[in-house]
């Protein structure tokens, strides 16, 4: 079987889509251990591929050793993650409910767990080669949660992406799983994208990258006659307020950190602060001047592709060029290939009334935006989408005087950050990596830590079930051992 498959007709999407269907079949019945090893595996393969990896992705995307090295472990680490949750096996959802046959009218026994939905299809990400793309988040969660996968590779790093594949299909034979449980396919034009999307046997879909492309993945979905769930994760500007008490105390020191958090990267991390909120004050002057130096201090790098570079250049400029819009740092080095970083500055007046930079700019780029006074900044706060997250920079004085702002949070972004800086996803069973439209498709769910599983996975009950024809994490006897809810009383 060929570990990557070209893909440029329609007949062949149909195949794929055909073997992964009939792969899910079996795949879903196999139990919660040799699935935990199935993913322990996939890990141990990825490491076993060594420096070679390392230094494919390197040359594919101009991200350092030390970051890719931090992501490989990160990938790694989430496989066994996910395969802890199978052993534990709490993540079920397992419950039941006895009958009561003296009850007016009977009660039926009544027992429920969580089922896998089928094949998944996933979008590698551009700006995580290893933790959101083939073995990513999106294709681990997936596979633990019983479901088979089809990874459509990022164009942007098809070389590493097909050695990571190389490494599942390997854990594939060591762990006699079916044929096809993941496959690995290149697509030539959106079209490809669309028809995965659209055909009968995908099931549910995982992407992260740009609102564009996120928001179309999930238009292609509705309109199938049966329309599916799409987890898009898309952009995010991730507003920051910038407190007066907070500034009047550590304006240079918060400065410094918003300097470090807006360049890490390349500024190309999807929690990006983007936007920076304040009232006009000497405070907000420190932290713009000591903001300024700092970012004038940053070289220009290299970001992921060309077409990143282009839009970052385009949508920045398309920033700049709007009304009461002007820069604050002069990082002018200009350097073929180069993103240069850079802070802008306007009035809460302006920012209000242009629609245009509400828009992410997905780079090393923050705008400052200049309040009047706290009810102008809540304004501002409160005009921008959904979010990833929110940060509020804020000493208790602040809390004390503006109460209403942890509330207002909750309602914007799906992670509220106090006194610290979004860049850095912690990967734990409480975060939470996804928000309101458009941060993401649904907001309900969580595209990192062990929750993720859950958009793949869909409830079903059991009535009046004999117990030999019950799943065995519903029998009587819990041959499985693991923690359920008995009549309504949490994991007895
Ligand atoms: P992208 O353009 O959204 O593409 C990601 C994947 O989706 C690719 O496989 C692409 O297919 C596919 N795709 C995009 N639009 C499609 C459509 N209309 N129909 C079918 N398939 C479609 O993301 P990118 O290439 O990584 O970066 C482009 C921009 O996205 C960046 O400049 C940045 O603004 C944004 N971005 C944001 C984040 C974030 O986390 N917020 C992360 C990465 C990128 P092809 O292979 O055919 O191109």
């Amino acid at each position: 079987m060929p570990l990557t498959k070209t893909i440029t007709s329609l007949p062949e999407i149909d195949q794929v889509m055909d073997q992964s269907m009939q792969a899910f079949l079996e795949y879903k019945k196999i139990n919660a251990t040799d699935r935990a090893a199935f993913l322990e595996r996939i890990a141990d393969e990825i490491e076993a591929l060594g420096d070679i990896l390392i230094r494919t992705t390197q040359e594919e995307t101009n991200l350092p050793e030390a970051r890719l090295l931090g992501e490989r472990g990160r990938t790694t680490m989430q496989m066994r993650m996910f395969a802890a949750m199978l052993k534990e096996g709490s993540w079920l959802e397992a419950s039941i409910d006895h009958a009561i046959p003296e009850k007016v009218p009977a009660k039926p026994d009544i027992r429920k767990m969580l089922v896998p939905l089928g094949p998944v299809v996933v979008f590698g990400a551009s700006n995580f080669p290893y933790a959101y793309s083939t073995a990513g988040g999106d294709t681990a969660s997936a596979l633990a949660g019983g479901c088979t996968v089809v990874v459509k590779a990022h164009p942007a790093h098809l070389k590493t992406s097909s050695l990571i594949a190389a490494a599942i299909q390997k854990a594939i034979e060591f762990c006699k799983m079916p044929n096809h449980c993941f496959q690995h396919v290149i697509g030539t034009s959106f079209e490809i994208g669309k028809a995965l999307v659209q055909q009968s046997h995908t099931s549910a879909v995982g992407f992260t990258g740009s609102f564009s492309g996120g928001r179309a993945l999930y238009d292609y979905a509705t309109v199938r006659p049966k329309p599916i769930p799409v987890f898009s994760e898309m952009g995010s500007t991730n507003p920051v307020l910038l407190l007066s008490d907070a500034l009047a105390k550590n304006a240079e020191t918060i400065a410094t950190q918003y300097a470090g958090s807006i360049t890490l990267g390349v500024g190309q991390f999807c929690t990006n602060p983007g936007l920076l909120i304040g009232v006009g004050s000497e405070g907000l002057d420190t932290f713009k001047i000591t903001l300024a130096n700092a970012i004038n201090q940053v070289a220009p790098a290299k970001m992921l592709h060309s077409g990143i570079l282009n839009a970052y250049e385009t949508n920045r400029s398309n920033a700049l060029t709007t009304k009461g819009v002007s820069t604050i740092s002069n990082n002018n080095v200009v350097n073929e290939n180069s993103a240069a970083p850079m802070i802008a500055h306007v009035k809460g007046i302006d920012f209000l009334t242009n629609e245009n930079l509400k828009e992410e700019v997905f780079g090393p780029y923050a705008l400052l935006i200049e309040c009047s006074d706290i009810e102008e900044l809540k304004k501002v706060w409160t005009s921008v989408s959904g979010q990833l997250t929110t940060s509020i920079m804020g000493s208790d004085k602040d809390f004390e005087t503006n109460p209403e702002l942890m509330e207002m949070a909750s309602q914007i972004a799906g992670r509220v950050l106090l006194n610290g800086v979004p860049t850095g996803v912690e990967v734990c069973a409480s975060m939470v990596h996804g928000g309101p439209y458009p941060a993401s498709t649904d907001s309900r769910y969580t595209a990192v830590g062990v929750n993720a599983v859950k958009r793949w996975v869909r409830p079903v009950c059991y009535q009046n079930c004999p117990d030999h024809l019950l799943p065995d994490a519903l029998k009587e006897s819990n041959p499985l051992q693991i923690k359920r809810m008995i009549n309504g009383n949490p994991y007895q």
